[in-house]
């Protein structure tokens, strides 16, 4: 398998802050809480990490029973904040899902922090949703490493491959290429829990310096320049 893994929000979009005024309207509808605590950080960071740190910093509860309405009420209020943000897809992205659409042999899925109905609310809206057959998502795990191994899972059975062949090594292992591309160090640092070759981009929120800390295998100022990945995947 080669696949290519992209994150969502400032790797592929940036919603204009539309994942957040959704939390936040969530949170006052069901909960009462007037403002969200600035103390818990949002990029990087899967939905139900997010939302758990949340309800407990504002003394709501913390019951599998309250994720639910959380995830319910808050995938039903995306699609309206999501026309209400200005938001873009960032540079190169269309182009780089067009090359490796177009690349023998190599498949690309989503890795997220986002619930399912959350990315696809957010992919739709931009119009990318449909190049996305397989990902893994923030609704069941808190940890973007266990997200990522559940994406491979995800990819393996989408794509009919055994998994009797472990995952090891640096992005490559017998015919098996992973790639994960993000922009934050969390993406980074959840590529080598399945041994991909990291791709790190600043669209997001993290400066380029902080992301070269954590040691991607390549760090790229926009997807324009993301040439050497594909040659990558390909080689
Ligand atoms: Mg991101």
């Amino acid at each position: 398998m080669r696949i290519c893994f992209f994150d969502i929000d400032g790797t592929l979009i940036a919603s204009g802050g539309a994942g957040q005024q959704a939390f936040a309207e969530t949170f006052c509808q069901l909960f009462g809480v007037d403002q969200l605590s600035g103390e818990v950080p949002f990029a990087g960071r899967s939905d139900r990490a997010i939302t758990m740190d949340l309800l407990e910093i504002h003394g709501c509860g913390t019951t599998a029973k309250d994720w639910e309405r959380f995830h319910q009420e808050y995938t039903s209020r995306l699609p309206d904040a999501l026309k209400e943000s200005e938001g873009t897809v960032l540079p190169g992205v269309v182009n780089l899902i067009d090359q490796l659409q177009e690349a023998e042999g190599v498949e690309i899925g989503l890795l997220t922090g986002n619930v399912l109905a959350g990315a696809e609310a957010k992919l739709v809206h931009y119009n990318l949703w449909h190049h996305f057959a397989f990902g893994g998502y923030g609704d069941e795990h808190t940890d973007r490493s266990d997200i990522a191994r559940s994406a491979v899972d995800a990819a393996r059975r989408h794509l009919e491959v055994s998994s009797n062949d472990e995952v090891s090594g640096n992005g490559a292992n017998g015919n098996d290429r992973f790639a994960v591309i993000g922009d934050t160090i969390h993406d980074i640092r959840c590529a080598r829990a399945i041994g991909a070759y990291a791709v790190a981009v600043p669209t997001g929120l993290t400066p380029m310096e902080e992301l070269l800390a954590a040691e991607p295998d390549l760090a790229i100022e926009t997807l324009e320049e993301a040439r050497p990945l594909v040659e990558w995947l390909m080689s």
